[in-house]
């Protein structure tokens, strides 16, 4: 829902301010629409309706996976794609994998997203109604910033959203900012995020010359000005930065690399994620055992590591798989 048209609208209606709030807190709560706002006049209640339209997305498409995971693809109003993706486990997390662009400027070279085509930045309310329409389907635990585009490009969305999930049940705590590094944006968060929100900075390689090939923003901005950015945000809130592996066959899953990747990063601060390769055309994916032995690297370094579970596969929902023009002719609903 559009805050600001729901502002405007109750505002030119003469209602009080507390109105737009309450309306929040139904939306936030899983509400399909206004007329289940019963604590609403009846007649605002319906006059809403006519003037504010529920979403700021419409939903063109959606897939569910075998093992639970659903994709949704939405449709800005002015017909900009992005995808969403919610993912259930065992242990009862529902952690919702977040857009917060439509397509993405940069070009990672492994990364669906980053082929297709830059469209535009999604303002607060595109990106917290992909979280309203998941709340309406049932509770959601965790958020994290991984579906398409860098959310340090559109910090203040990404931020005025963050700190509205709360209400929708999901903590700071529970909610993940993943960079490549983009160092404005992740300058300002770690200088201006109070919130215990969550650091994870997408890393690939271990050193500038692999990254740079695997991507190009590196060149733009190097490793360890990026480091020094999750250094910093660590000694100011004590708390880990993840970082995101993703293991490519014969590029960057070699032992070597691994101890090259245990002695740049300090086991007190980072947290790695090792993440299977999901084929987008580009590379293979590293071999299990492959996988097995770059994490044992990490392990004997005493580096925190674990293997990330992948979901979704088969709806091309996994991670670095949105690429929403394709998806609108292979799933719809
Ligand atoms: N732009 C942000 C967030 C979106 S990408 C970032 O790069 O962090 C979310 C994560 O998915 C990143 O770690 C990204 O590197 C990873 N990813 C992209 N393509 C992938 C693929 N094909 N297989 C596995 N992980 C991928």
């Amino acid at each position: 829902m559009d805050l600001a048209v729901l502002e405007e609208t109750l505002a030119a209606r003469g209602e009080p301010a507390y109105r737009t709030r309450q309306v929040w807190e139904w939306a936030a709560r899983g509400a399909a629409g206004f007329e289940e706002m019963t604590n609403l006049p009846a007649a605002l209640r319906a006059a809403l309706g006519e003037a504010v339209p529920f979403s700021t997305l419409s939903r063109t498409a959606e897939a569910r996976s075998k093992d639970g995971t659903v994709k949704a693809l939405f449709s800005t109003h002015d017909g900009h794609p992005l995808e969403t993706v919610l993912m259930t486990y065992r242990d009862g997390r529902r952690s919702l994998c977040i857009s917060s662009q439509s397509g993405c400027p940069l070009t990672c070279t492994f990364c669906a997203t980053g082929q297709m085509r830059f469209h535009r930045n999604l303002t607060a309310s595109e990106i917290l109604d992909q979280a309203l329409y998941f709340r309406r389907l049932g509770p959601i635990s965790h958020a994290v910033f991984m579906g398409m585009g860098e959310p340090m490009m559109n910090l203040d969305a990404v931020l005025e959203a963050a700190r509205r999930l709360p209400d929708v049940g999901i903590t700071p705590r529970r909610t993940t900012i993943s960079t490549v590094g983009w160092l404005p944006g992740l300058t300002r968060f770690v200088s201006e995020v109070e919130e215990p929100i969550r650091l994870a900075i997408s890393l690939h390689a271990p050193d500038d010359a692999l990254r740079s090939m695997l991507m190009p923003v590196n060149l733009r901005y190097p490793l360890a000005d990026v480091l020094a950015e999750c250094e910093r945000r660590f000694e100011l809130r004590h708390q880990k930065v993840f970082v995101e592996y993703v293991m490519l066959r014969g590029v960057n899953d070699r032992v070597e690399q691994a101890a090259q990747l245990a002695r740049l990063l300090d086991r007190k601060i980072y947290k790695v994620n090792l993440i299977p390769y999901n084929p987008t055309g580009a590379y293979e994916g590293s071999s299990r055992d492959a996988i097995a032995a770059f994490k044992n690297v990490l392990d004997r370094a005493r580096l925190p590591a674990t293997v990330r579970l992948t979901r979704g596969r088969d709806i091309q929902a996994a991670c670095g798989q949105l690429a929403a023009e394709r998806a609108v002719e292979v799933t719809p609903c």
